[in-house]
């Protein structure tokens, strides 16, 4: 069977860095990509944190098979995904087809399994793919921001197969991890830095590897916008606005003004109901933007934008953060419009 796998094909093993905090997690998914469905770790399951490599890992998996074998189906999907297919799926009366589909995959990745918690009907449907998958040796691989136990509002028949593989976490990288992750990250793109800047940055950014790279990201664009080569001083500026110890106060409306600017969009089209594919994107990253600058509730954030529910704030959220994991062209949008936050509030 032909299917696109929706992989990432920079998210492969050697742009992975091993250290203490992961080496279970990458060893094991090692293993499973020379043996997908062959091995006892299966369902394999990756767990830990935001920003420390779980899709990352899941897909270098996926990447890795593909490479091995380029004839087996492979399929990346995230669980909000899954779950928005499913519905669409039995809208139409075509749950079947969909299950059927699912049931045809040699290596299915399901991407924060966390967002099935209370979708049981979703959950139904996955339970008849993993059991059908399973016992025709094919390999599941899930990742969720918590382990399995702790998921709430999985059903306990699903929470039992998770346990039949292995669950391995992924931690905070420890400082020689992050030093490591950012020079790779500067060869790959053929640049270089002072090694004591690369130190202070890995020093001082310890949240995990999503904001290491930030980092990494507003010291370049810093020094290509001012002309002025990487040195520590320029890191020491750069890092305190980067941890966040804004003095001037970032509202939803000087965050609502600087997206419209940036993706050159009427300020009342923001706020109405336009479905224009654009618009839709610029307000979803406008209301993620407000979720991670600002410290209003997600209900204040809904009324700035026309009366809206604050479920429609966390579906916005939720699909920018997928869409950064996948669309590059998106992510480096995301990526300027945080910088462009953070320089507002130095
Ligand atoms: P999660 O899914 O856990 O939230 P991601 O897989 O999206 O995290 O990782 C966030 C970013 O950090 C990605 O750009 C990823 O490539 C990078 N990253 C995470 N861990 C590592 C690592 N060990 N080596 C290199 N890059 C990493
Ligand atoms: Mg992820």
């Amino acid at each position: 069977m032909q299917i696109d796998s929706q992989l990432n094909p920079n998210y492969t093993f050697e742009m992975f860095i091993e250290g203490d905090s992961n080496r279970v997690a990458r060893r094991a998914g090692k293993t499973v990509s020379d043996k997908p469905g062959g091995t006892s770790f299966n369902p394999l399951v990756i767990y830990g944190g935001v920003g420390l490599g779980k899709t990352h890992l899941a897909q270098a998996i996926g990447n890795e098979v593909k490479r091995q074998a380029p004839n087996k189906a492979v399929l990346y999907v995230s669980a909000e995904k899954f779950i928005n297919q499913f519905i669409d799926h039995s809208k139409n009366n075509i749950i079947n087809d969909f299950i059927h589909f699912y049931q045809l995959i040699d290596v299915l990745i399901v991407d924060d399994i966390q967002f099935f918690a209370r979708a049981e009907k979703s959950q139904d449907a996955f339970f008849a793919i993993f059991n059908h998958l399973h016992q025709s040796g094919k390999q599941l691989i899930l990742t969720s921001d918590k382990p399995p136990k702790d998921l709430d509002g999985v059903q306990e028949r699903l929470l039992s197969r998770f346990r039949w593989g292995l669950s391995a976490d992924i931690q905070l990288p420890d400082f020689e991890t992050r030093m490591e992750i950012l020079e790779m990250k500067m060869r790959n793109d053929g640049l270089e830095m002072p090694k004591e800047v690369i130190k202070y940055v890995a020093y001082n950014i310890q949240s995990n590897v999503r904001e290491l790279e930030g980092a990494l990201i507003s010291l370049l664009a810093q020094s290509s916008l001012n002309r002025k080569e990487i040195d520590l001083e320029l890191a020491k500026r750069v890092l305190k606005s980067f941890v966040k110890t804004s003095s001037k106060e970032i509202t939803i409306d000087s965050i609502q003004k600087m997206v419209c600017e940036y993706f050159d969009v009427p300020y009342d089209k923001l706020l109405q109901k336009t479905r224009k594919r654009e618009i839709v994107q610029a307000r979803q990253i406008t209301m993620y933007l407000a979720k991670s600058f600002t410290k209003n509730s997600l209900k204040t954030i809904g009324e700035h934008f026309g009366g809206r529910d604050h479920t429609t704030v966390i579906h916005s959220c939720q699909t920018v953060k997928d869409l950064m994991d996948t669309d590059n062209t998106f992510r480096d949008s995301v990526v300027e419009l945080q910088q462009k936050v953070q320089l507002a509030a130095m």
